[in-house]
């Protein structure tokens, strides 16, 4: 079974089912519901994809940190996106929009590489089709917010919407969420509360641990698959080497 929770991006219908087809391997693929008919980018992607293409010397921060002086090789470029990432998706919803408004700002276009493809979001006719063919569709929330540093209205909102969203638009029950992140910090017993209060039945979090014999169905721990692992540590994660290593 594969679990797939990339935000509803196209590129699992264009490149994802059929490979998974071919390998007669079952999957999983959660939506955050909000995004799906959108044109825009992820602010994540656009995050990378504006830092990727920043041309003045200086960057600006978020919470008001000095400036950040513009890496010149790619490598240094991703690392620092990744750290103001990091630092965006522990900001609340406003904060995030007013940094990324300033990016905006003062970089008024930026190259549109094959990033713009690769993270099209799906439609819902093309949602319909992944489920037509035999995938699950799950949620994973409307905006695919940092669920423990939503107030218990916007909580539920995010659970709820997207919940009764997929049902509707898919006219079959929607069971599974996938946390976003996913992580120790991203996850509470709170937030768990509120996803067995909307209804669903089964929960996906991204732990990197190994899943005890008494499965919390809230609590299933999936494992993180990026694009660039070789094919040995693709196997170690597969077969909890990984994680049994990380307990040393
Ligand atoms: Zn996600």
């Amino acid at each position: 079974m594969a679990w797939m929770s990339w935000a509803g991006f196209r590129n699992n219908l264009t490149y994802a089912a059929p490979e998974l087809e071919r390998l007669g391997i079952p999957a999983l693929i959660h939506v955050a519901t909000g995004h799906i008919g959108q044109s825009g980018l992820l602010w994540t992607q656009e995050l990378d994809e504006r830092i990727g293409s920043w041309k003045q010397t200086n960057l600006p921060m978020p919470q008001g940190q000095a400036d950040a002086s513009m890496p010149t090789h790619t490598a240094d470029r991703w690392q620092l996106a990744d750290r103001i990432r990091g630092i965006c998706k522990r900001l609340p919803h406003e904060g995030r929009v007013a940094y990324l408004n300033r990016l905006r700002q003062e970089q008024l276009s930026v190259d549109e590489g094959w990033q713009r493809e690769l993270y099209a979001f799906l439609s819902w006719d093309e949602v319909r089709a992944l489920a037509h063919r035999g995938f699950s569709i799950g949620s994973h929330t409307v905006s695919h917010p940092i669920l423990t540093t939503l107030s218990r209205d916007d909580l539920l909102l995010e659970l709820g919407e997207s919940k009764s969203r997929i049902e509707r638009e898919l006219s079959q029950p929607c069971p599974w969420i996938a946390y976003p992140n996913g992580g120790p910090t991203d996850v509470s017993p709170g937030v768990v509360q509120a996803v067995a209060e909307a209804g669903y039945t089964i929960a996906f979090t991204l732990m990197g641990s190994i899943n005890p014999k008494s499965l919390r169905p809230l609590e299933i721990d999936r494992v993180c698959v990026p694009g660039e692992l070789s094919v040995d540590e693709f196997h170690a994660s597969l077969n909890g080497l990984s994680a049994w290593l990380r307990t040393l």
